[in-house]
């Protein structure tokens, strides 16, 4: 550490401007203990971060372990623009050395300090000088690192080290608070979910005891039986499935997936299930498309996702076509269906987690996951999924994927 000590005399004059910090690092503190918003928080924190340290702007980094770098979870006005979704190496930049090392670092002079990683600037072309950074803690692990770019007038001091460090506590703790709380609001989801089964389950259960109940009724309870753990277990699977993607414990495996060999592959999945309802399965497939590279598994997820809910909410007779073109160097996988169609309101909320339109016919059974898993695949690929739909006359669903050998593929887990 490099960082220039106050002399006695300077360190008396600058007592009240201290003190000043302190009193807003603590005013701080109590409101980020208070903040569960992870994006608000993350945003206090850099913010804080800047002003504390008296420097021209600031950024979290959060590490990631499959890829071994570090990458920005927030930054302030300056930098935000620039940094995006990059990554820094872990081996070979300050704030890898931070991470490494679990100690503060200053670089007054970062051009002549050979961790510095250049090629940040040159991509952000935000042009850094010095970096104070510091780890960002918690019990048991490192998170990541706190950095403060640029001071505005001399070095950063000693007391800006010690207040960055206390300010990195704090946010490992919200930090660390948010994910909790996070998990705990997925735990009353769940549970709220599974009540609905288990109700049905245990009403039929009472019922089946009784000596005088007629021979139809056993039948009928227990078809529902069936069909209400049939429906616990797609829920269990669905929400396994989900938390462990949302969490980042999904081993990704990253090859070459041609997709038009998938689709082919996933229609005979479906094929009997849509001929329960008369329904014909088309393709339009481009040979010519590029491979996309990442998990195949779970992008035959996602595609059997939208395969079976584009024949459940289909009519008798109905169509399934599923097309496969190349679309500004993306690929664009579309399956439409002409079934019942959504409206422009539910259309914003399918995606989320349990989100299932109400049309007063529960004969469809679902679990609310599976648009949710969908969307978690085609972002964990650095791509997106939307909707396009009109009532009754059927819904499209659009799957644009990067192709290339570039595409990320993270289920970093969002803190
Ligand atoms: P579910 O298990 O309920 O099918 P999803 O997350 O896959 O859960 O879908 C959420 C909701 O979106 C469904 O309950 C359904 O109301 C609606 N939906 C999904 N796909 C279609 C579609 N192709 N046509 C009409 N409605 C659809």
């Amino acid at each position: 550490m490099t960082s220039k000590p106050a002399g006695p005399e300077t360190a008396i004059r600058n007592y009240p401007k201290l003190l000043a910090r302190y009193q807003q690092l603590l005013d701080l503190t109590s409101d980020l203990a208070a903040t569960f918003d992870l994006d608000t928080l993350l945003q206090r924190i850099v913010v804080a971060a800047r002003e504390l340290t008296e420097s021209e702007a600031s950024s979290l980094l959060l590490y990631d372990h499959p890829s071994h770098s570090l990458y920005f979870e927030a930054a302030t006005g300056a930098l935000m623009g620039g940094v995006g979704q990059r990554t820094i190496p872990a081996d070979n930049s300050i704030a890898g050395w931070v991470f490494t090392h679990g100690e503060p670092i200053v670089s007054d002079d970062v051009l002549n300090d050979p961790r510095f990683y250049r090629e940040m600037d040159v991509l952000t072309r935000f042009e850094t000088h010095s970096i104070l950074g510091v780890p960002l803690r918690t019990k048991d692990k490192i998170l990541g690192v706190i950095e403060a770019v640029n001071k505005h007038d001399g070095f950063f001091s000693d007391e800006d080290v010690q207040i960055l460090e206390t300010l990195a506590a704090q946010a490992a703790i919200a930090l660390e608070n948010s994910r909790l709380f996070t998990q705990s609001d997925l735990i009353a989801e769940i549970v709220h979910e599974l009540r609905t089964p288990l109700a049905a389950l245990t009403a039929a259960a009472h019922l089946l005891q009784r000596a005088d109940l007629p021979f139809e009724q056993h039948q009928k309870l227990s078809e529902t039986i069936l069909t209400e753990v049939r429906r616990l277990n797609d829920v269990s699977t669905d929400f396994l499935e989900l938390s462990r993607l949302e969490s980042g414990r999904v081993h990704f495996q990253r090859e070459p997936v041609h997709l038009g060999g998938l689709v082919q592959e996933s229609l005979e999945v479906v094929r009997a299930q849509a001929q329960t309802k008369s329904i014909s399965l088309e393709t339009q497939i481009d040979a010519s498309v590029a491979p996309v590279y990442g998990d195949r598994k779970l992008l035959k997820q996602l595609l059997l996702n939208l395969l079976t809910n584009a024949i459940k909410y289909n009519t008798q007779g109905g169509k399934v076509v599923v097309a496969l073109t190349s679309e500004d160097g993306e690929v664009l996988m579309k399956v439409r269906d002409t079934g019942r169609g959504i409206s422009p309101e539910n259309q914003t909320r399918l995606f989320e987690k349990f989100y299932r339109v109400s049309d007063g016919d529960d004969e469809v059974q679902g679990t609310g996951l599976g648009l949710a898993i969908a969307k978690r695949v085609a972002e964990s690929h650095g791509g997106r999924i939307s909707v396009d739909s009109a009532l009754g006359k059927g819904s499209s669903f659009s799957v644009h994927l990067p192709s290339g050998p570039m595409t990320e593929v993270t289920t970093r887990p969002r803190f």
